[in-house]
């Protein structure tokens, strides 16, 4: 339900200084005293036209005239509300809006139906009702099912009418202004209170009073306060009737004036319902009014008469004036609310009862009853409606309550779906960072295997392979040789004088060249053989598949470059390095790679021996 202490949306406030209102915010103003204020919401477009005269084409300016004419038709000012309707219209048209022209659309059925053309109008209702491509607000939603009802209303169709009103109580809830809410009470409370379902009846109008009080709205008030005591006067609720006048007092102050007077024999009839005679008279003093759609009242107006005639004991005037509109509305074929006729009749009856004029009393009681039956078969269906209705609801309140809850599960699900999904990833990164450490720690651990394992065959100074390492690899190497039956030759190189170099030029200076030495046999040799510091300044070569011409040509070659390299300059200077070498053949100098050794050992003994710089390769 719309609360009640919502309260209109602030203006633009509007002082001396004030700039002009913000034709918007006047605008949404209209739109929330639609139904609180008809006048008012007229006014409120008027000044959004006045804010926006100088802008011809502003699209708003369409729902400026739209309440414009609302206003005026509803203030009984039907030309004037057409021309507004025309302008609405046109502004719609320029700005293609579907929604618009489609409220233009509704306007004239209102027209119509103000026109008293009512298939026209419930034919237009219908077409603009099915107009579901348009996407409309709630308060367009709630104007078309009122519209609707309020015609089927004057067209007779009762349950159509309660289902429409029902609908445009649906619509209402969604309302922002509590306006379309109270209407649709009142307008409900109404219809049951016609319709003869006077509980029904009593329960709408009590709430919609409370929310038209709390809004500010006279007109729904005042409507709410007729449909009330008359369902409290049915009801038999003196008491009741008596406390809500009470209240009406109360409020009169903030009431618009004279909006009570709408209705003067609803008004008179509370009054007696409460027992309250003098303010009763006061009621008949003005004459009789009735709001449209309600006939001209002079049916209740004959009974509060009749009514208050017979509480003075001045029987035969009451008789009278009742019997007088009883046959009016018979001439007239006047097609009374059976209602009010069914009231005015029990009046009548009492009446001629009381003056002992039992034939008339029969008579007027038979129509009275039948008019009962009519009535009870309306308040039967009007009551069925309401369940139905009330039944429909629920399921649909359930259906949504359902669908939501389902929605905020599927969302929660989606959250925590999300969140896993973060997590995972978060965790899917982590490992991903993990096994990247995994890795690095591998590779760091793989190179300094490597490293290790370098360590372990390689000699630091030169990076030649080491000792140990040649000793263990020449026994494959001189297996797979056996095998393919292809020679092995192992030389042993001493650097000559070296003991002199580290003297005259530094050990640094002898690392130097050992280092340069080293460079030259890993440029000299091929890839196949292998290289190797021995210890100190001797080096061993486990030379492949090669002859002793080839062999002695490199060794030539290694010489010569040996010779070339210079290091130092001046006193320091130091060139033509030489070394000494012997070479041992597989099988025909030893079977394994200590001989071999040894017999290379010896070999190059016997180079230093006749005179160094040289290569020997066999015994003298
Ligand atoms: P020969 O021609 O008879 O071989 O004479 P030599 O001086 O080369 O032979 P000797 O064995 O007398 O001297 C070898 C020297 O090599 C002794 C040692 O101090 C030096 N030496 C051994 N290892 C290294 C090293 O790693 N760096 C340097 N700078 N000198 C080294
Ligand atoms: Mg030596
Ligand atoms: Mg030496």
């Amino acid at each position: 339900m719309t609360s009640s202490s919502s309260s209109a949306p602030e203006l633009t406030p509007s002082g001396p200084a004030a700039a002009a209102p913000d034709p918007v915010a006047l605008l949404r103003q209209a739109e929330w005293q639609l139904y609180i204020d008809s006048r008012r919401a007229g006014e409120l477009g008027q000044a959004a036209l006045d804010a926006t005269q100088d802008q011809p084409a502003l699209a708003l300016r369409g729902e400026a005239w739209f309440h414009v004419g609302y206003s005026l038709l509803r203030g009984g000012k039907a030309n004037l509300a057409v021309a507004a309707n025309e302008n609405a219209r046109a502004s719609y048209l320029a700005h293609d809006d579907q929604r618009g022209l489609l409220m233009c659309d509704e306007f004239d059925g209102l027209h119509l139906r103000s026109q008293g053309r009512l298939h026209e109008a419930m034919e237009l209702h219908l077409r603009i009702a099915s107009r579901t491509d348009v996407v409309r607000r709630p308060v367009d939603l709630y104007i078309t099912h009122n519209a609707r009802a309020l015609t089927r209303k004057l067209l007779g169709q009762h349950d159509l009418m309660l289902f429409d009103f029902y609908k445009s109580l649906d619509a209402a809830k969604t309302c922002d202004s509590p306006g379309p809410n109270i209407n649709a009470l009142v307008n409900l409370g109404g219809s049951h209170g016609d319709l003869y379902n006077l509980p029904e009846a009593q329960r709408m109008s009590e709430e919609a009073l409370d929310l038209a009080e709390a809004a500010g709205a006279w007109t729904a008030f005042a409507v709410a306060i007729f449909n009330l005591t008359q369902a409290y006067d049915g009801l038999g609720l003196s008491a009741q009737c008596a406390a809500v006048l009470e209240r009406v007092r109360r409020l009169e102050h903030r009431m618009t004036p004279g909006v009570l007077g709408n209705n003067t024999p609803l008004m008179a009839i509370a009054h007696l319902c409460a027992g309250d005679l003098d303010g009763a008279r006061a009621w008949l003093d003005q004459g009789a009014t009735a709001m449209f759609g309600d006939g001209d009242g002079k049916t209740d107006y004959a009974r509060a008469q009749a009514c208050y005639l017979l509480a003075l004991g001045r029987n035969e005037e009451a008789r009278s004036v009742a019997e007088a509109r009883i046959s009016e509305a018979m001439r007239a074929q006047f097609h009374d609310q059976p209602y009010a006729r069914m009231r005015l009749l029990q009046v009548a009856t009492d009446v001629c009862e009381r003056l002992h004029d039992t034939a008339a009393a029969l008579r007027y009681l038979r129509e009275a009853q039948g008019l009962y039956e009519t009535l009870v078969g309306r308040s039967a269906r009007a009551g069925f409606i309401a369940t139905q209705v009330a039944h429909e609801y629920a399921v649909a309140r359930d259906d949504r309550d359902r669908a939501r809850e389902a929605q905020e599960r599927a969302e929660v699900d989606r959250r925590r779906l999300a969140t896993l999904n973060h997590a995972l990833e978060e965790r899917m990164r982590e490992s991903q960072r993990l096994n990247e450490a995994l890795q690095q720690k591998i590779a760091e651990a793989e190179a300094l295997q490597v490293q290790l394992r370098d360590q372990a065959v390689r000699d630091p100074l030169t990076g030649l392979y080491n000792r140990r390492f040649l000793a263990e690899t020449s026994v494959a190497r001189i297996e797979l040789a056996r095998r393919h039956a292809t020679p092995i030759a192992i030389v042993l190189i001493d650097i000559d004088h070296f003991k002199k170099i580290n003297d005259l030029h530094g050990h640094a200076r002898g690392d130097e060249v050992l280092q340069q030495f080293a460079a030259l046999l890993r440029e000299r040799m091929r890839r196949s053989d292998i290289v190797c510091r021995f210890g100190g300044e001797e080096f061993v070569l486990l030379v492949d598949n090669c002859d002793d011409a080839t062999l002695a040509g490199i060794l030539d070659g290694l010489m010569k470059q040996f010779r070339s390299l210079r290091f130092g300059a001046g006193e320091d200077r130091l060139d033509d390095c030489t070394f000494s070498a012997g070479v041992a053949l597989l099988d025909a100098d030893g079977a394994d790679f200590e001989a071999l050794v040894r017999v290379a050992d010896l070999r190059m003994y016997r180079a230093k021996a006749t005179g160094r710089a040289r290569v020997c390769f066999r015994d003298a």
